[in-house]
């Protein structure tokens, strides 16, 4: 018990890094977007103040505008920022169930009947009614039971690369409240068009997870597909489940011999044919688990029954407890993944930004400084020339007065003089 509790808060934790990430990004574009108004404000008003037209032209002024809406456009985009994870196989090996065991609902329909024949995207929502979108449609399609969503899936003839959107409440799930989007696809066994695959759904993808039948080996089609990801993407990170692996209980005997056996051609696989991995890393990304099990007995937990109730064969804590490491590796996984493809981005963006205002705001405060140096130059002249004035006029002013004087003490003896002759 005390380790599941542990696993689970390490989950928890692990998965908000993504969602800690976005926060504080978004935050600092936040700030950011507050500054360029700010900045863009007072350029506004410098180009329009009459006599300053020398300072900031209306072009200048109107590329500061359009930071503002630059940076908008990033918030907007990282608010819609998610996980994705792809999960593909043949049809059959257990994709939407293990989804559903990810999810710890019957999300997707399941079993015979019920082949996913297109692309079922689930993502998470604020509301409580959970709905589906398809693709080329606007209107919400309600769906209140897996049963309505499976005949919704099924009835339809979708095209095969067409995407369902399917919304589920967040607070019914914490991996939804992550922002994890899940992408169940129809078996790579079935379509011909693996190249419109790649391009419509999976280049955007930031964990694939292949989920093979451990029942028989890895199939020529499930290979190529791989393949063909890893031209279109560079070392896509890639889980391998060996699902179903309940069924080994019913031959104890084989079930090391045959787990080492898949081990090592997954291990092959991802190393040597994909060059995706080190032996070292591939070895943390294969697991033996039975997803229709864990389903079985997270649903029986939220009953408030011990998981193991749902059992399907001998030998379920392990494969319990495996699935539970691959959701630990999974979501380290995935968000280190989406924070570096996605912020990474984001932030480099928002740096080119920050540095074309800087160099257009340093080109502003130098054209300041020369139109403030030569205004100052302009003063000192006309100071200048007014003290010149001013000695000149004292100089004028004191020969005048000596002048006058003189004149006045002249006068003044030739008057004498006059008095006394
Ligand atoms: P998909 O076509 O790959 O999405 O496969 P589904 O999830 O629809 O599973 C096909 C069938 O296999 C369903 O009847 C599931 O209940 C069953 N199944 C899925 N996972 C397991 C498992 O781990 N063990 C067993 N015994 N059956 C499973």
């Amino acid at each position: 018990n005390s380790s599941f509790a542990l696993s689970r808060h390490f989950l928890i934790h692990t998965g908000s890094i993504f969602v800690k990430a976005k926060k504080n990004i978004n935050d600092i574009f936040g700030d950011i977007s507050d500054y360029v108004i700010e900045t863009t404000n007072f350029v506004e008003g410098l180009s329009e103040s009459q006599g300053q037209g020398d300072i900031v032209d209306k072009a200048e002024a109107e590329t500061f505008r359009s930071y503002v809406f630059k940076i908008n456009n990033i918030r907007e985009v990282l608010t819609r920022d998610h996980m994705k994870v792809a999960f593909f196989g043949r049809t059959s090996n257990g994709k939407s169930s293990v989804i559903n065991a990810m999810l710890r609902d019957k999300i997707l329909p399941s079993g015979i009947g019920h082949t996913t024949n297109c692309f079922c995207q689930v993502e998470g929502i604020d509301g409580h009614e959970a709905y589906l979108v398809k693709e080329g449609s606007e209107e919400k399609l309600n769906v209140t039971s897996v049963k309505q969503l499976a005949n919704a899936l099924c009835q339809e003839k979708l095209c095969e690369s067409s995407l369902v959107r399917i919304f589920w409440p967040r607070e019914r799930c914490s991996l939804l409240r992550d922002d994890v989007v899940f992408v169940d696809s129809p078996g790579v066994d079935v379509s011909q068009n693996l190249d419109d695959w790649i391009d419509n759904h999976c280049l955007n993808a930031d964990v694939f997870v292949l989920v093979l039948n451990a029942e028989s080996t890895m199939t020529l089609a499930e290979k190529s597909f791989f393949h063909e990801v890893s031209t279109k993407i560079s070392k896509p990170n890639i889980f391998v489940l060996n699902n179903r692996w309940d069924a080994s209980a019913s031959e104890p005997e084989f079930q090391e011999s045959v787990k080492a056996q898949h081990q090592e051609r997954c291990i092959d696989f991802l190393v040597k044919e994909l060059k995706v991995n080190t032996v070292k890393e591939a070895e943390e990304r294969v697991f033996f688990v039975s997803a229709r099990e864990t389903l079985q007995g997270r649903l029986q937990e939220a009953n408030g029954l011990p998981a193991h109730t749902g059992a399907l064969a001998e030998g379920f804590q392990s494969r319990y407890f495996e699935f539970q490491d691959f959701e630990r590796k999974f979501e380290e996984c995935i968000s280190k993944s989406a924070v570096k493809t996605k912020f990474e981005q984001h932030s480099s963006r928002g740096k080119t930004i920050s540095n074309d205002m800087k160099l257009m705001l340093d080109n502003i405060f130098e054209r300041i400084n020369d139109l403030r140096n030569q205004k100052l130059e302009q003063k000192k002249f006309l100071t200048d020339r007014i003290s010149n004035t001013e000695t000149q006029l004292m100089v004028v002013t004191r020969e005048m007065k000596m002048k006058i004087h003189n004149m006045v003490e002249e006068v003044e003896q030739k008057v004498s003089k006059a008095l006394n002759e």
